[in-house]
């Protein structure tokens, strides 16, 4: 695609950037087939090609963007898939990342929709602040009706109990219950701990299990991905740093193998680090560091080997690939190969590409388009007959259990069948399963 920026507009690394990444794109229109907007609203300007092309011109013209511009950037859910679809390999979650900034800092949305990114930003990347917000929501959640907008979703979406505190609460260090192989880092994150605590208990316990040693670093936290994808660049990059930080002494004190990340979504950010802190010439060495060793848990579990399976479980599981982890992470194989190797009947999704509408805050921010992904996703998941869903991603599990799906996150499964508990929501037949035994953390 032919762009044709000014010598001072490239003298800005972002927009040098993104002008590289135009160029790459020659309009097949490949992407448009696995693009979910374009494929529930069939409209060229919902498409990847299209964005592309009103990025190009947003970022051409400078200053404010047109409020349809911004519609349609807005429609997308950063879901990744067009990456996976392109022959030419545009990056089209740099160059949205960029856009999503620039309309960030040029375009004035309703006083409103202000109040509600701020609301989303400030909460949900900080852990206590988030669980005293989901407490109250729980409260208001009876009262949702009668509140107006997005209020409204908002207050449907507190979950009506809060799971009592997980076992990783804080920094601490999980030693491994088998000989040492590894020492990680845990990212426990922002939202995750409050809504599903058990995830973290069960990554600690299986890496215990499997001879890793497990930290929880002080001072690491949300990885910023949630404030990132509303283009607020600044306050995601304060997040990047003080997880870098922390990390850092935890590798300059006893050393990190691996940082690992039970979270796609996150994961998807902090292997992105590097790109992130590029041109800061005091984090870019440190952050493309990080990035390396940042690995989803099913990565660093099939690395070390799983053990083999102490329960014959035999339940049908379908697979939820979520797109952060096949698109953003382009992890596919390790999930489904661990579940299948610990002994569950592991199911294919149709349309497994195509993103159940969760996206983080989109949600919230467009809950029409994502309902209508939700159902359809439901509506493929009901298709395999499987009992249980399996995926690696909290916002899937909490957007597609919402819509009446049984979700557990692959690392509690794998748990379950090499000696962890059976994880709640998934009945007893015990005529079948063996008895899993608990580790003390
Ligand atoms: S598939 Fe790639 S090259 Fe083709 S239009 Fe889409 S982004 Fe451009
Ligand atoms: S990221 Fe997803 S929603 Fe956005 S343009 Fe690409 S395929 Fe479409």
């Amino acid at each position: 695609m032919q762009t044709c920026f000014t010598d001072a507009q490239l003298a800005d690394p972002e927009t040098a950037s993104s002008n590289g990444i135009l160029r790459t794109c020659v309009h097949c229109g490949f992407c448009t087939a696995t693009c979910p907007t374009y494929l529930l609203l069939g409209d060229e300007l919902d498409s990847p090609r299209g964005r592309i092309y009103l990025m190009k011109e947003m970022l051409e013209e400078g200053g404010t963007p047109p409020a349809s511009t911004v519609k349609h950037i807005d429609r997308c859910l950063s879901c990744l898939s067009c990456m996976t679809t392109c022959p030419s390999g545009v990056n089209y979650m740099h160059l949205v990342d960029h856009a999503r900034a620039h309309i960030e800092d040029n375009y004035r949305r309703p006083l409103s929709e202000r109040l509600l990114r701020s609301l989303l930003a400030t909460v949900l990347s900080r852990p206590r602040l988030f669980r005293t917000a989901a407490t109250l929501g729980r409260l208001a959640r009876p009262m949702a009706p009668l509140l107006p907008g997005r209020l409204k979703g908002l207050a449907k979406m507190a979950p009506a109990a809060l799971p009592p505190r997980g076992k990783v609460t804080g920094p601490g260090l999980f030693p491994a219950q088998a000989p040492r192989s590894l020492r990680v880092a845990l990212l426990s994150g922002c939202v995750q701990p409050t809504l599903r605590p058990s995830i973290d208990d069960a990554a600690v316990r299986l890496l215990n299990r499997h001879g890793v040693d497990v930290v929880v670093a002080q001072g690491a936290g949300c990885c910023g991905a949630l404030a990132h994808h509303m283009g607020k660049s600044a306050a995601a990059k304060d997040l990047a740093k003080a997880n870098i930080a922390a990390w850092e002494r935890e590798i300059a004190g006893d050393g990190l193998d691996a940082i690992i990340v039970t979270a796609s979504g996150c994961g998807t950010m902090v292997k992105d680090y590097g790109f992130l802190l590029r041109d800061d010439p005091d984090w870019a060495d440190r952050a493309a560091r990080i990035s390396e060793l940042a690995k989803d848990v099913t990565e660093v579990v099939a690395a070390v080997g799983l053990l083999p399976p102490v329960i014959e479980s035999g339940r049908v599981v379908a697979y939820h690939s979520a797109c952060s982890m096949q698109h953003g992470q382009a992890i596919r194989t390790e999930p489904r190969a661990l579940l299948a190797s610990a002994g569950f009947s592991v199911r294919e999704i149709a349309e497994g590409h195509i993103c159940c509408g969760s996206a983080g805050t989109y949600s919230i921010l467009q809950p029409d388009l994502s309902r209508r992904l939700r159902d359809r996703k439901l509506a493929n998941i009901e298709a395999t007959g499987a009992e249980i869903v399996a995926t690696g991603n909290i916002g899937c599990i909490t957007h597609l259990a919402d819509g009446g799906a049984r979700m557990i996150h692959t690392v509690e499964l794998l748990d379950w069948a090499t000696g962890g508990p059976r994880p709640d929501g998934i009945e007893d037949h015990s005529e079948t399963d063996g008895v899993g035994t608990e580790l003390d953390l």
